[in-house]
């Protein structure tokens, strides 16, 4: 499957759906999830079109990879849900029985709260 370009995240980035933005650089966007699941529960996402972490992995230069990995903490101490602040889950679905809706890679944060059991 190839990039889907009106996918939400898409239209998120190009500015023509709003986000409650958390944080923002050359490589990567960060916003409240709409749907939260937790007290805190956010999205990163890079700014580059990639479906999912494979397509993300097999194709984006080096720069964006490290931008993207970098990006997760940073938010996480944003947030102060930082493994010194109680801690976060950092969760990526990918593909179909991944449980992937959104094709476009994002890593969910959620936090604040004891996030409980990692596969239900
Ligand atoms: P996935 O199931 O693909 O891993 O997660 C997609 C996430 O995107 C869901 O948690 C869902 O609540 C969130 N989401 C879907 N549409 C929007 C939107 O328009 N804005 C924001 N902020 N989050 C969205």
């Amino acid at each position: 499957m190839t990039y889907d370009r009106n996918n939400i995240f898409a239209k998120i980035l190009r500015g023509e759906i709003p986000c409650k933005k958390i944080y923002e650089n050359e490589y990567v966007l960060s916003f409240h999830d709409i749907n939260p699941q937790k007290k805190i529960h956010a999205l990163v996402i890079p700014k580059g079109s990639f479906k999912d972490l494979d397509d993300f992995v097999q194709n984006a230069k080096d720069k964006e990879i490290l931008e993207f990995f970098k990006a997760i903490p940073h938010v996480a101490k944003l947030l102060k849900v930082s493994s010194v602040e109680g801690g976060y889950r950092a969760l990526s679905n990918i593909g179909e029985n991944g449980g992937q809706e959104v094709p476009h890679l994002h890593f969910h944060i959620f936090g604040g709260e004891k996030v409980g059991k990692m596969v239900s």
